[in-house]
C-alpha cells in the first residue's frame, strides 16, 4: 500500500483485491474474470533526453496495455515521481472498467514516465515528450491503444507527441492520441470534460436530494485540471467552495471562494492563494491555512478528492465527516478505507472513480470519432452527449445499488464486470468448449 510518500507500490495488488470483492456481484463468468487479473502487456522503455546543460539523462516510463476486448486500450499518460509498474497496471485496470461504465468501445491502458515534470525547462520538457512517443510508437496505435493526458501532461504535450507519432509513421492519424490542442483535431470540450463530468453528476445528486446549491459546502483537494474546472462549475450554480487545496497545503474560508479568481492566479503563478480578482486588481481575501489532511476531514456536504490515489485510507478514514464523496481522482480512497466508510453509520456516499471521473475519457471518446469521420462537433453538442451519458449512468448504477443494497462502487464494478464479461463471454468460456450446461 501506499506509505504516504507517494510510493505506489502494493496498489496493483489493492486493486486487484476490491475487483475480487465486487466480482461477487456481477456475472462475470470466473475465467473472464481471471483474465481481467493480468494486463496484455507491460513495456518498459529507457528514454535519453538531451538536458539544457548538455548532459544526457535517462528517464523510464511505461505503457501498460490492459485489456482490449472491447475495443483498443485507452488511457492517459501520467508525469510524476511517484509512477511504478504497479501505479500504472492498477490505473490501466481502472481505464478498463471505467470505459465499461459509460460503455464506449475502448479497453484500458495506461503510461507514465517517472519525472518530476516541474523540474524540466520547456524544451527538456518538450524532448521528453517526443521521446517517450519514440519509445512507445509501436504499440499506441488508433486502432490498437489511444494515450491522452493524465496527472502533470497537457493538451500541448499531446500535441508534441502526436506530432512525433505523425513523423515516425509517415502519416496524419490524429485519432492516435486524445486531449490535442483543437487546431491538432481536438475535440472542443475536452479541456474541461472530466471537471464537467462530475459536475452532471453532483448535479443529478442535486435533483435526487432536491439540494439548494447555496447551503451545499463543499471542499476540493487537488486543483488541476478536474478539480478545477469540477468546482468552476459548481460555484457559477451558487454551490459553496469553502476549501481549496494544491500539492502544497490547502486554504479554508467559511463563506466559499470567488473560483475563477482563484484559477487565474493558480494557472498564471502556479501558486494557491485565497484572492479575489476584480479587472485587474488582485486582493488578498481572508482564509484559513490547512494541510491536505485537513481539507479531507472537514465537515462539508460534498469532499471531491480530485489528486492522487490513496488519500483516504485506514488511518484517516474514520474521520472523515464529508456526506457524499465524489471520486475525481483515480483511486483515492483504499479498500480497507471503503469497508470503514461504509460501515461508519454515517451513510457516506462515495460516487466512485470509474464513474466520476469518466467524463474525460468519454470526451476522448468524442475526439477519436470526429477524427476518424472528419467530421467535427460543437461544443453544445459535446456537452449534450456527455451530460446524456453522465446521467443514464450514474442513474443505472444508483438503481443497481439501490435494488441490491450495494454501494455505489460495488455496483459500478458490478455493471463494468457485466459488460467487460459479456465481450470476453462471446468469445467462448469453458461452458462452451466443455459442452457443459449453464
Ligand atoms: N486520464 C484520464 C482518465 O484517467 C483520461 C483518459 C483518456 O481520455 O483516455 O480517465
Amino acid at each position: 500500500m501506499t506509505d504516504g510518500n507517494g510510493n505506489t507500490d502494493g496498489i496493483f495488488e489493492d486493486a486487484i483485491r476490491r475487483l475480487d470483492l465486487a466480482a461477487r456481484y456481477s456475472k462475470i463468468d470466473p475465467e473472464a474474470l481471471e483474465r481481467l487479473k493480468v494486463p496484455r502487456a507491460v513495456l518498459e522503455v529507457g528514454i535519453p533526453v538531451r538536458m539544457d546543460d548538455g548532459s544526457e539523462k535517462v528517464f523510464i516510463g511505461y505503457r501498460v496495455r490492459y485489456n482490449d476486448t472491447r475495443g483498443p486500450a485507452k488511457g492517459g499518460i501520467r508525469f510524476h515521481p511517484s509512477v511504478s509498474v504497479s501505479e500504472m497496471k492498477a490505473l490501466a485496470m481502472w481505464m478498463t472498467l471505467k470505459t465499461a461504465v459509460v460503455d464506449i468501445p475502448f479497453g484500458g491502458g495506461k503510461g507514465g514516465v517517472i519525472v518530476d515534470p516541474k523540474a524540466l525547462s520547456r524544451l527538456e520538457l518538450e524532448r521528453l515528450s517526443r521521446g517517450y512517443m519514440r519509445a512507445i510508437a509501436h504499440v499506441v496505435g488508433p486502432d490498437t491503444d489511444i494515450p491522452a493526458p493524465d496527472v502533470y501532461t497537457n493538451a500541448m504535450i499531446m500535441g508534441w507527441m502526436y506530432d512525433e507519432y505523425s513523423r515516425i509513421s509517415r502519416t496524419r492519424e490524429p485519432a492516435v492520441i486524445t486531449g490535442k490542442p483543437i487546431p491538432l483535431g481536438g475535440s472542443l470540450g475536452r479541456e474541461d470534460a472530466t471537471g464537467r463530468g462530475v459536475y452532471y453528476v453532483i448535479k443529478e445528486i442535486e435533483r435526487q436530494r432536491e439540494w439548494k446549491p447555496s447551503e451545499i459546502t463543499v471542499a476540493v483537494q487537488g486543483f488541476g485540471n478536474a478539480g478545477q474546472h469540477a468546482v468552476n462549475l459548481l460555484f457559477q450554480d451558487g454551490y459553496k467552495i469553502v476549501a481549496v487545496s494544491d500539492s502544497k497545503g490547502g486554504i479554508y474560508r467559511s463563506e466559499g471562494f470567488h473560483i475563477p479568481s482563484l484559477m487565474e492566479v493558480k494557472n498564471e503563478s502556479r501558486k494557491l492563494e485565497a484572492v479575489y480578482c476584480h479587472e485587474s486588481v488582485i486582493e488578498l481575501v481572508d482564509a484559513e491555512r490547512i494541510t491536505n489532511e485537513e481539507l479531507l476531514e472537514l465537515d462539508v456536504d460534498i469532499l471531491i478528492p480530485a489528486a492522487f490515489e490513496n488519500q483516504i485510507t485506514v488511518e484517516n478514514a474514520g474521520r472523515i465527516r464529508a456526506r457524499v464523496i465524489v471520486e475525481a481522482a483515480n483511486g483515492p480512497i483504499t479498500t480497507d478505507a471503503d469497508e470503514i466508510l461504509n460501515n461508519s453509520g454515517r451513510e457516506t456516499v462515495v460516487v466512485p472513480d470509474i464513474l466520476a471521473n469518466a467524463g474525460g475519457v468519454t470526451v476522448s471518446y468524442f475526439e477519436w470519432v470526429q477524427n476518424r469521420s472528419g467530421y467535427y462537433w460543437t461544443e453544445q453538442m459535446v456537452h449534450e452527449r456527455l451530460h446524456e451519458i453522465m446521467t443514464r449512468e450514474y442513474l443505472a448504477i444508483y438503481d443497481r445499488a439501490a435494488e441490491s443494497g450495494l454501494d455505489l462502487r460495488t455496483a459500478a464494478y458490478g455493471q463494468a464486470l457485466d459488460r467487460v464479461g459479456d465481450a470476453i463471454e462471446a468469445t467462448g468460456t469453458r461452458q462452451f468448449f466443455a459442452g457443459e450446461e449453464s
